[in-house]
């Protein structure tokens, strides 16, 4: 479908969602899974992308916006309103939203990219807030030689021959997941956690947030965390923007709802390979300028992450073509959290991370009753992962404590 007269951003954002919900088959006989086990057995695309009931999602989603539509407070749902209300003191009312969720800025005033007023990173790559009480996002990894490695828009629902190879490599991630894939294949979320992945939310639908009001912007987070506590049983406390796009007000919610922004350095570009925008030979050199970048020793000092995609068999196959390659280049490949020896990734701390130092010496997990809090050793650049709150995260934790217990 071309939608020619909007801009090529709304032409690729609705290319993008299309592929996203491609796999989704409607169907009027849902099949039946047994286990995790059971699905992360299967390796035929076509088999593991039918339609399955879940019965925890099925019973919960009154409770849910609309899968895949963009994200409003559910009007029943007094836990998300009450949350909202205590967080709405904390977000900036002074920035509006800029354009769309489709990311069509040409209907507001032009932005001075100047002066950057917002640090709105999509026009300017800002990353360190202009509002107090938001820490800068994460864009780079403190350990040297270090890729953070992680995937964005899963769980896709034909991902375990990926994941059979994450498996195989011993090699752990960090899954960006988009609430609503969450709750249409949460075996495949499942089989993340369980394999000792980092997870993190990436929105409820998948939008341009910055385009949101800061009322449904604030919906889009609060309800991907909601799915992935749901399925998963497990509160995440770090996201990543679709397409990059934030600003400080959106950092100021994400913030409020104890969610560290992650963005990245460079962008392979492997999402746009489906919409027909690039093609796979410029994501191979995207891939491979990173690589030289790396043997060139650009990251000594400071280590790097990239943009990766667990969205289509094209971006997951050419993960795997390259990992080798990547494995070579970087002295490790650690998911973000590790990297940043953030070992408590949850609110629930039955769940951990190993320290950066745990993993490059071979535990790529641990037990959360075995975690250890204990600062990194001496060597380690990264910072302890019981970091201070913020301002705005101290003064919002009792708001958090409700979302948990509204959640539990
Ligand atoms: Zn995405």
């Amino acid at each position: 479908m071309r939608l020619s007269v909007f801009s090529s951003q709304f032409t690729a954002d609705a290319a993008l969602v299309t592929a996203l919900m491609s796999s989704l088959v409607i169907s009027t006989q849902a099949r039946t899974v047994a286990s995790e086990a059971d699905e992360a057995s299967i390796t035929n695309g076509t088999e593991e992308c039918q339609v399955y009931g879940y019965q925890p999602v099925t019973d919960a989603l009154d409770g849910f916006p609309t899968i895949w539509e963009p994200a409003t407070i559910v009007s029943t749902d007094t836990d998300a309103l009450n949350t909202w209300a205590n967080i709405s003191q904390f977000v900036p009312t002074n920035i509006q939203p800029q354009g769309t969720i489709f990311g069509v800025w040409n209907t507001t005033p032009l932005y001075d990219t100047a002066t950057d007023p917002d640090c709105w990173w999509t026009k300017t790559e800002c990353t360190t807030p202009k509002i107090s009480g938001v820490p800068d996002d994460v864009a780079t990894v403190p350990e040297p030689m270090t890729m953070g490695y992680g995937f964005d828009d899963g769980p896709n629902c034909s991902h375990n021959i990926f994941y059979d190879y994450l498996a195989e490599q011993n090699q752990k991630a960090t899954m960006f997941f988009i609430g609503s894939n969450v709750l249409d294949w949460p075996y495949e979320a499942m089989r993340a956690l369980d394999e000792g992945h980092e997870i993190c939310a990436h929105t409820w639908s998948h939008h341009y947030m910055t385009g949101f009001t800061s009322e449904d912007a604030f919906a889009e987070l609060y309800y991907s965390v909601k799915a992935i506590k749901l399925v998963l049983g497990v509160t995440v406390t770090c996201w990543r923007p679709p397409f990059g796009d934030v600003d400080d007000r959106i950092r100021a919610i994400a913030e409020a709802l104890g969610l560290r922004t992650i963005i990245w350095q460079y962008d392979t570009f492997d999402w746009e390979q489906q919409s027909g925008n690039i093609t796979a030979a410029q994501v191979d050199a995207n891939y491979e300028t990173f690589i030289t970048r790396a043997q060139n020793g650009s990251f000594t000092d400071v280590g790097s992450i990239i943009l990766t995609h667990e969205l289509n068999n094209f971006t997951m196959q050419t993960a795997m073509d390259y990992y080798p390659q990547l494995k070579a280049a970087f002295k490790y490949m650690v998911p973000v959290g590790v990297a940043l020896n953030k070992t408590q990734p949850y609110l629930e701390t039955n769940y951990s991370l190993p320290t950066f130092e745990q993993y490059i010496g071979g535990t790529t997990t641990v037990n959360g009753s075995t975690a250890t809090n204990s600062t990194s050793s001496s060597s380690s650049k990264s910072s302890s992962g019981a970091s201070a709150l913020s301002p705005i995260s101290s003064a919002l934790l009792v708001c958090v404590s409700g979302l948990l217990a509204a959640l539990s």
